[in-house]
């Protein structure tokens, strides 16, 4: 007879801890399960989470997340006020935004304590290989092959979500656009700590983005994420990164006595929320829903969130028959218009940003005004944004 259980979740992930944690608080017979052997380790991230407040302006909606953002001290390295987003040609575009970089492994690694402190089991080196529609779950794991059943399966197992394609295609994203993204922790950074920085340009990080998140200390995560559709084939993904500490003007003098401590590639799911994330017996969170901020890849926010509220749906689904479509209408209220508004921002730089003179014109043109709402998820005022451009061109045009 197979262990059974009210609730799987595969992935322990920010997304999957949170649910798992929920639900095992409220006193339900929970697995979680990763096929790492250390949950974060290796950590796939930036570190970068937005302050409460800048939480609260993007997300005014889930006020879950002032409860959620609220990180704990000990796990937070640095805390930046501005960021700088820049052009090929090195045009700086810069503006208040406070966030907290974290220690993401630790932090993953807390959630997850809270979780099994709570009673929860915890499935390490054990990799869901299988799910039937009765929620059969297959694993290989350290200790052979094993099988777990449950009422619920979470899936929270990431950007290749195996539980989403168990599901069907409505629960995978249409037009998956699966973003490759490498992390360099790098120490002797000579960065300004209060600052992040993000690099444009279609020979930076062709369709992305490259990044300069300072931990403190002298360390830094950089790294970057790009589109293959948009890159050069003929050109490695590291070779991009690569030439960028080397070569770009503003990066490579704050980077040329530092070393790379650790680096790490991974995926980035860009293609915005996956249609429908629930059936009648399993639920997709965190990056497995594509709940990430396509036009910036953030999703640390969006796992804590979408965690959360699968975690209560299930509770009051077991109690009370909840219907489990309650987590979609749920997620889509609190950040639904925020992730496709971020998606729709993808697409028009994708449009415009073609070339790197192009990208470079266009940010000069559209200056704090036009780019910060973008990256707060927000498209700006169009009547403001047509009339400024407008009389921009035409100063340019005059002088
Ligand atoms: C390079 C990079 C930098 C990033 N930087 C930032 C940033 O600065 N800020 C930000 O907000 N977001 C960032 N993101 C995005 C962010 O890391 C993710 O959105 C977030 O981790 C999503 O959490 P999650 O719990 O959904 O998934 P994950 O954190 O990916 O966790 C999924 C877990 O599922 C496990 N798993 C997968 N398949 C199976 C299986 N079949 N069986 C068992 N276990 C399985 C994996 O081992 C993993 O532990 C970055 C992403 C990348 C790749």
């Amino acid at each position: 007879m197979n262990t059974p259980y009210d609730i799987a979740v595969v992935g322990a992930g920010p997304a999957g801890a949170t649910t798992a944690g929920i639900l095992a608080r409220k006193g339900f017979k929970t697995a979680l399960i990763d096929r790492r052997s250390k949950i974060g380790v290796p950590i796939h991230c930036g570190e970068l989470l937005p302050t409460i407040s800048e939480l609260y302006d993007i997300f005014p909606r889930s006020k879950r997340l002032q409860h959620l953002g609220n990180i704990p001290k000990i796990f937070v390295t640095n805390k930046t006020t501005r960021t700088q987003l820049i052009s090929p040609q090195g045009h700086v575009v810069e503006f208040k935004f406070g966030t907290n970089i974290i220690d993401r492994t630790k932090y993953d690694q807390y959630l997850a304590n809270q979780a099994f402190d709570a009673g929860c089991e915890i499935y390490l080196k054990s990799t869901v290989i299988s799910r039937t529609t009765s929620n059969h779950l297959e694993l290989r794991s350290k200790n052979g092959p094993t099988q777990i059943d449950a009422k619920i399966v979470v899936g929270a197992d990431g950007p290749n979500s195996l539980i989403s394609k168990t599901l069907g295609n409505s629960y995978t994203s249409p037009d998956r656009n699966l973003s490759p993204a490498i992390n360099f922790i790098m120490s002797g950074v000579e960065c300004d700590d209060n600052v992040v920085q993000m690099f444009f340009g279609k020979n930076i990080a062709p369709g992305g983005y490259t990044w300069i998140i300072p931990k403190g200390d002298s360390m830094a995560n950089v790294g970057f994420g790009i589109r293959r559709c948009i890159s050069n084939p003929e050109t490695s993904l590291l070779n991009y990164l690569k030439h960028f500490i080397a070569k770009n003007k503003i990066a490579a003098p704050m980077l040329k006595r530092a070393k790379v401590e650790s680096r790490v590639g991974a995926i980035i799911p860009v293609a915005g929320p996956v249609p429908i994330t629930s059936s009648d017996n399993a639920i997709l969170v965190g990056d497995a829903a594509g709940h990430v901020m396509a036009s910036n890849g953030g999703g640390i926010p969006t796992a804590l969130a979408g965690g959360s509220i699968a975690g209560h749906v299930i509770a009051a689904h077991l109690h009370r028959q909840v219907p489990l479509n309650a987590y979609d209408r749920i997620w889509k209220y609190e950040f639904g218009k925020e992730l496709n508004t971020a998606l729709s921002t993808l697409r028009i730089a994708d449009s415009v940003m073609t070339s790197d003179s192009l990208t470079h014109v266009c940010m000069r043109l559209a200056g704090k005004q036009f780019l910060e709402p973008l990256i707060r998820c927000r498209l700006p005022a169009p009547v403001d944004f047509v009339s400024k451009t407008f009389v921009r061109a035409f100063n340019a045009t005059v002088n």
